[in-house]
């Protein structure tokens, strides 16, 4: 069995097959270029990123377009406000969206291409729309004619006549039939502008999809991404588009990830919780993000509420607290242990991973078969004798490099366990409130009384420390300290922190 993906085209769950044998042709569409981006520009970015990795794991060669809409009104809009031009706007935000991307270690697509640099594709494909009578220049504007493309509304599943009846008749006195939407828009004043044969304007939203699309993966390609916000009428608009000018079928595989919530809500200027990807890094590694989106279905809802995000960070942390005491297993070279259940299930992952990624990309199924595995790690890690045998130790640094390497296509563990580690501490000493020259102090106190045979003292400082989430390891080399992370994360909540 291959890959089985669900089609929002025919509502089903299909097998893949690819149009050019060996090679996906992917298009998502990429953001308006107007404000930061929030949480679920970031979804629908992390969410393609783990699709376009997968099919890379599986062999494909991938041809992967993003697209920016640098032409749009809520970029006029924005940079007359702030009196500056369209274009500088556009370019700010492309900045901030590439440095989010960055962030959040999206792999980059093979083409991010410009409304503003494809003008000319634009136009010549709203010229065949016309010349072939799906389209009509009026008072400087293009319109598409819905009514001429029979299976408009196929993919929204929407019927043309109750579409007409939610149209606004008269809005628009240019329009034939008020169903239609603009190709081209004629120039208004304070606005961008660039020639066409149908007078100085811009396009309209819709077309540069298919006109980009068209040019970098041509007719038909394999699969086309967004939000399922995007299905009415931007995808239906593209489709008509994309099949009325080429006269052949646009897309083989439409692909639409569910909705972000904050705390049951959802996201909007009005309730003011729009949360921005930047905001949200500065609390939480990538990492963090990435697993939290990963630990649901890519067209299921995800809740960003506080609780549901600190519950990643502390799951995520388990793994990289094995890996470290993995890591200081050493390394000799050993034969491998006999067959365990940790050896079986290792045996095993990689074809496990591949039928929960196979099905549809459920990355929630992933995350669940990394936690079985963990919680088997950790069982043979708990082994008094396992580890300090040169073949349970390979065993488990096998173990966690076959992590890292599955990990690796949802975007999990690449970071090193010790850094994972530190950084983790940099961050929750500043929720506990200690220093870690005061930690260090706290520790010298204890070996002090425990020198002077002070017990009591000594239980008392290693008592106060745990209860503020510090844990005390003694060592050959003496005592060194580590998070209990779900009592910082207590602490946090209780004195209503953590924004
Ligand atoms: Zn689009």
């Amino acid at each position: 069995m291959g890959i089985s993906v669900y089609n929002t085209l025919n509502a089903r769950k299909e097998e893949f097959k690819e149009i050019h044998p060996g090679e996906v042709r992917m298009y998502v569409c990429g953001p308006t270029v107007y404000d930061d981006s929030h949480i679920g520009h970031g979804r629908a970015a992390v969410m393609f990123d783990v699709i376009y990795r997968y099919f890379q794991f599986r062999g494909y060669r991938v041809t992967y377009v993003r697209n920016y809409t640098d032409v749009d009104d809520k970029i006029i809009n924005r940079a007359n406000k702030d009196g500056i031009p369209a274009s500088e706007i556009a370019e700010r935000y492309i900045n901030s969206y590439e440095q989010d991307m960055e962030s959040l270690r999206i792999r980059k697509p093979s083409h991010t291409p410009r409304v503003s640099d494809h003008i000319p594709e634009i136009i010549s494909t709203i010229q065949a729309l016309i010349d072939k009578g799906f389209a009509y220049p009026s008072a400087g504007d293009v319109f598409f004619s819905v009514r001429k493309f029979h299976a408009y509304g196929r993919l929204s599943k929407r019927a043309l006549d109750d579409l007409e009846s939610g149209a606004r008749v008269g809005i628009n006195e240019a329009k034939e039939d008020p169903l239609d939407f603009a190709l081209w828009k004629a120039a208004k004043p304070n606005e961008p502008k660039w020639e066409s044969p149908w007078g100085p304007g811009r396009p309209g939203w819709h077309i540069e999809c298919s006109a980009m699309s068209t040019k970098y993966l041509g007719n038909p390609f394999d699969i086309h991404g967004g939000g399922k916000d995007l299905i009415f009428p931007h995808h239906e608009n593209e489709i008509a588009q994309s099949e009325a000018a080429s006269g052949k079928k646009m897309v083989n595989y439409w692909l639409h990830n569910g909705f972000v919530q904050v705390n049951q809500e959802k996201m909007s200027k009005s309730l003011g919780n729009i949360l921005l990807i930047r905001d949200l890094l500065k609390r939480y590694h990538p990492e963090v993000v990435r697993y939290f989106y990963s630990s649901a279905h890519w067209r299921s809802p995800i809740d960003f509420a506080e609780d549901n995000l600190l519950q990643a960070e502390e799951t995520l942390w388990r793994f990289y607290q094995a890996f470290l005491r993995i890591e200081k297993l050493g390394s000799a070279e050993a034969n491998p242990a006999e067959q365990n259940p940790l050896s079986e299930k290792l045996a095993k992952l990689e074809s496990e991973f591949m039928e929960a990624m196979d099905d549809d990309f459920n990355t929630a199924r992933v995350i669940a078969l990394f936690n079985d595995f963990l919680r088997l790690l950790n069982q043979h890690l708990d082994l008094p004798k396992f580890g300090k045998d040169p073949a349970g130790a390979s065993l488990l640094r096998k173990s966690f490099q076959e992590l890292v390497r599955l990990g690796e296509i949802i975007g999990l563990f690449q970071e090193k366990p010790a850094r994972y580690t530190e950084l983790a501490k940099t961050k929750a000493i500043v929720i506990i409130g200690l220093q870690p020259e005061e930690i260090e102090a706290k520790i010298r106190e204890r070996a002090q009384a425990r020198l002077e045979k002070k017990f009591s003292v000594a239980d008392s400082i290693r008592a106060e420390l745990a209860d503020r989430g510090i844990l005390l390891e003694d060592t050959k080399e003496g005592t060194t300290w580590n998070l209990e992370l779900k009592k910082v994360h207590q602490k946090q909540q209780a004195s209503g922190g953590g924004k």
